[in-house]
């Protein structure tokens, strides 16, 4: 069979059927315009059509959320859950609380989900969900009564061996424990590896809430070390200001390299003393406010709303905030700038023409599959430990986490090597892999 015929007719099909969902058409063709050389070897998965199979969620759940909010309104939300693929284990990804989020967004983070947790090599399957709650500006009882609605459909779909949640954009510690705590009182069930990303003090993992970010540095650092580099004195720019911002920069600064810009969608702070990342978490974590607050505490930091973050000359960037967010123009300012490297903490953060910008630069680029999946990795962890009712040390699970960083990064390597592809070409590598192991599950368990 023509194979790339084959990738094609599927793609297009893909499009017909699902007309109006661009990030999760943008997910597919990412990996799918990968694939040739994969089927190539492998005209086993192209006769069981496993990429067929693979852009089919085996279930996808749209739901009313409807709650009160403080005024006594009623409000209504949509929920969803996609359930993408259970070859690997139960379905596992984070939930998005964001305006933005539709079937589109949640089915482009699921397809990612697949590919990075089988990459992690984990025994967790892809999943995500969320609603286009905005939590900005809600209080805590509104934030929790809408987890209640939410969870009070979503937990008939989930379980420790079936379905197992955690947090994304929008959806942090405090939400997971207003969804724990519904989800145990509908159930009457202490089931604790029913969700992760839950506080230290009563279920949760060590590492986990710093995992995301953590590991995006460790998979930098990887990448400038095949090439004699690395972080201590280096200029690092970070989008972004969440959680995985936040511990990319602590761990940034750790190993010595020095986070001179960060941001939020109202703008980016420049401070070239280095991040002070105690004042930002209190900022964006305590206060909730915008990033300014940050420029307005700190004398020796700007705050711009004009252009882009990542027009700050920088050695390695890190765009940590969401999709789409560095485009073509940004990737030419960077690569004129110099960067050496390039790790998406964030899904799919950067557009196309940015990833071929940076290809034709040959600048090292570790994609969201690969660099950012120390989150999920840690989460998995956090599954073990819940399963084992044991709870390890910081210590034992960062030296986990780091591990798995290591050898998510030289697998990706080899693969592509394998398949007779450009080691530094880590969009490949980490494609390939998290298809490989995926096909080879789906194959044994037959056509289900
Ligand atoms: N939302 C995170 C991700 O994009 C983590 C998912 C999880 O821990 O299940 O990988």
């Amino acid at each position: 069979m023509d194979v790339s015929a084959h990738i094609e007719a599927v793609y297009d099909d893909l499009r017909r059927r699902d007309p109006g969902e661009a990030e999760f058409h943008q997910a597919a063709q990412e990996v799918l315009h990968t694939m040739g050389p994969v089927l190539e070897a492998h005209p086993e998965y192209v006769e069981a059509r496993i990429v067929e199979r693979l852009c089919e969620p085996e279930r996808q759940l749209m739901f009313r959320v409807p709650w009160v909010d403080d005024q006594g309104t009623v409000r209504v939300n949509r929920g969803f859950r996609v359930e993408f693929n259970s070859a690997l284990g139960p379905y596992k990804g984070g939930l998005r609380f964001h305006p933005s989020v539709n079937l589109g967004i949640v089915k482009f983070l699921g397809f990612e989900q697949i590919f990075k947790n089988a990459l992690t090599g984990m025994a967790i399957g892809g999943g995500k969900g969320g609603a286009d709650f905005d939590p900005k500006g809600r209080s805590d009882g509104e934030v929790m009564r809408f987890c209640q609605a939410f969870m009070t459909e979503l937990y008939r779909h989930l379980g420790e061996h079936t379905d197992v949640p955690a947090g994304d954009i929008g959806v942090g510690a405090r939400e997971i424990g207003y969804l724990f705590g519904q989800y145990k009182r509908i159930t009457n069930r202490y089931e604790a590896g029913v969700l992760t990303g839950k506080p230290v003090g009563w279920g949760g993992s060590h590492v986990r809430t710093e995992a995301t970010g953590y590991g995006a540095v460790y998979f930098a650092q990887e990448m400038l070390a095949t090439r004699g580099q690395h972080l201590d004195g280096r200029r690092v720019v970070i989008s972004g200001s969440g959680n995985v911002a936040v511990y990319a920069a602590e761990k940034v600064h750790a190993l010595g390299g020095l986070v001179v810009a960060c941001s939020d969608s109202s703008g980016y702070v420049v401070d070239e003393d280095g991040l002070d990342l105690e004042l930002l978490k209190e900022v964006k974590e305590v206060r909730r406010s915008r990033i300014s607050a940050y420029a307005e505490a700190r004398p020796a930091a700007r705050f711009s709303d004009r252009g882009s973050v990542f027009d700050v000359p920088c050695d390695i960037a890190l765009p940590c905030a969401t999709q789409n967010e560095l485009n073509q123009q940004d990737a030419v300012a960077l690569v004129k700038n110099g960067v050496l490297a390039v790790a998406e903490g964030a899904n799919m953060p950067c557009t196309p023409d940015a990833v071929e910008v940076f290809r034709d630069a040959r600048i090292l680029f570790g994609p969201g599959k690969a660099a950012n999946a120390g989150g999920v990795a840690t989460s998995a962890l956090e599954m073990q430990q819940n399963a084992a009712r044991d709870s390890w040390t910081f210590e034992r699970t960062e030296d986990r986490l780091a591990a798995i960083m290591r050898q998510v990064h030289s697998q990706c390597r080899v693969t592509a090597a394998t398949y007779g592809g450009d080691p530094d070409d880590y969009v490949f590598g980490a494609n390939a892999t998290g298809f490989l192991r995926v096909a080879e599950a789906m194959t044994a368990q037959g056509v289900v």
